[in-house]
C-alpha cells in the first residue's frame, strides 16, 4: 500500500474552508463532525489543520506584544505548501 502523505485530497478545498470556519469558531456541528472525521483519515488535511492551528496560536500569543513574527508565519506557510 502506498504512503498517502503526498496524495492530494479530493475534498481539500472544502476542508480548508471548514478549517477556517472551525478555527474561527464559526463551524456548525455537522460541519465539525464531517471535518474531524475526515482529518483522521486524511494526512494532508490533518497536517494543514495542525500547521494552521500553530499559526493561529503564534499570532494570538503575539498580539499582546504588538509584534507578529512574519518570518515564522512565512516559514510555517511554506511548510504547508510542501506537505499539501
Ligand atoms: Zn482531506
Amino acid at each position: 500500500m502506498e504512503n498517502n502523505d503526498k496524495t492530494p485530497c479530493n475534498e481539500h478545498v472544502k476542508c480548508m474552508e471548514l478549517l477556517e470556519l472551525i478555527l474561527d469558531g464559526e463551524a456548525k456541528d455537522g460541519e465539525k463532525d464531517y471535518y474531524f472525521a475526515h482529518i483522521e483519515q486524511c494526512m494532508p488535511c490533518y497536517r494543514a489543520h495542525n500547521l494552521e492551528s500553530a499559526i493561529r496560536t503564534v499570532l494570538r500569543n503575539n498580539v499582546d506584544k504588538k509584534e507578529v513574527p512574519a518570518d515564522l508565519v512565512h516559514c510555517i506557510k511554506s511548510k504547508i505548501r510542501e506537505t499539501v
